[in-house]
């Protein structure tokens, strides 16, 4: 059988800048959503850490763009009407528009802000701890506390 050392060495060498974080890395991929580079492996992922280390799963979970591939929508998910009603516009707007984007929504949706129902301080979905009971919201702090809903 022959082995082409060549172009396995020079796969090995092909290095990439990371799109998101400019890491030079020779874990970078082409995202299937839209072909830019990531580094990072979903498998170095340690479940439950919450590591937002690693960019292609921050792209492919936390960006329209990649939610819009694994939901398999139709066309440019920068028009996707289903995009834009998969969740409270908070959140698609944080989608939208975070960090983990190589572009950003040209419209993202304008959203209220959300309020602890208890301590009625601003709650940001996409950054704090919450807790949500049908269209109610407590901040984390409040449940530590021993908020409970009224059911
Ligand atoms: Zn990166
Ligand atoms: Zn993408
Ligand atoms: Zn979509
Ligand atoms: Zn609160």
């Amino acid at each position: 059988m022959k082995i082409n050392l060549t172009k396995k060495q020079k796969l090995n060498n092909d290095k990439h800048n990371c799109g998101l974080c400019g890491r030079n890395s020779k874990t970078c991929q082409k995202t299937e959503c839209c072909g830019n580079w990531v580094c990072g492996n979903e498998s170095d992922y340690v479940m439950f850490s919450y590591s937002r280390d690693i960019c292609c799963r921050n792209h492919r979970r936390f960006t329209l763009c990649g939610l819009h591939y694994t939901e398999g929508h139709d066309g440019d998910w920068k028009d996707c009407k289903k995009c834009l009603n998969w969740c409270e516009p908070e959140m698609v707007a944080w989608y939208g528009t975070n960090e983990y984007n190589f572009e950003k929504h040209p419209n993202p949706p304008t959203f209220e802000p959300t309020f602890c129902v208890q301590c009625k301080k601003v709650i940001s979905l996409s950054m704090d701890g919450y807790t949500s009971f049908g269209k109610e919201y407590a901040c984390e702090k409040c449940m530590s506390d021993g908020f409970e809903f009224k059911k």
